[in-house]
């Protein structure tokens, strides 16, 4: 089976666990360097990067010293699925950063935070994305304001942005794993 690191920090861990554990993947759960690798390179065959809170989860990859072999790992070509503040983290630019906001800078793209409005204004969507029509949920989501040329969008909600692709790395406005959907995941193991 796979092995599919879920960093660990805060927020939506488990829903995300629970769908690749019915996927037939092994997860590890990532909270320290040594969680993602190890002495022959990484322990991973791919990562998520869930839901919560950009800034709360960036604070916390620096103090637990897990920024840099995050970058470095997913950098390397690690498949990597971030969706909503896991989209924030992997982005280049974040437009409304909250103060001291870093962001991983891996993804050639412009976020907004909270572009759909706040916690009350959460909706569950249907899409239609490049990787299949999909039912997922907007929780203070993201919105992408500008994509870099090697950038694909995969999904639009409206005139809005809300999922890119950019080699190994995907990221999602949303969250499918809230509503069941297993298509990204899929695709991140290569089982699509
Ligand atoms: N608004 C949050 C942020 O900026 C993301 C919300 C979410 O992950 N559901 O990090």
């Amino acid at each position: 089976a796979r092995t599919v690191g879920v960093l660990a920090l805060q927020g939506g861990v488990r829903e995300h666990a629970e769908l690749l554990f019915g996927l037939g993947a092994r997860v590890t759960y990532v909270r320290t360097a040594k969680d993602l690798v190890g002495p022959d390179g990484p322990r991973v065959d791919a990562l998520v990067l869930p839901g919560g809170e950009s800034s709360t989860i960036d604070r916390l990859l620096r103090i637990f010293d897990l920024f840099e072999p995050l970058r470095a790992t997913i950098a390397s070509g690690v498949p990597t699925l971030g969706t909503c503040a896991g989209l924030v983290l992997l982005a280049k630019t974040v437009l409304d950063p909250a103060p001291g906001q870093q962001s991983l800078g891996l993804l050639d793209i412009d976020v907004r935070r909270n572009a759909f409005g706040s916690q009350v204004d959460s909706a569950e969507v249907d899409l239609d994305t490049a990787d299949g029509p999909a039912t997922v949920a907007f929780i203070r989501a993201p919105r992408v304001d500008r994509v870099g040329p090697s950038v694909q969008v995969i999904a639009r909600r409206g005139e809005a942005t809300v999922g890119v692709r950019q080699g190994n790395i995907t990221g999602i406005a949303f969250h499918p794993e809230l509503t069941g959907t297993t298509l990204f995941h899929r695709n991140l193991l290569g089982i699509a």
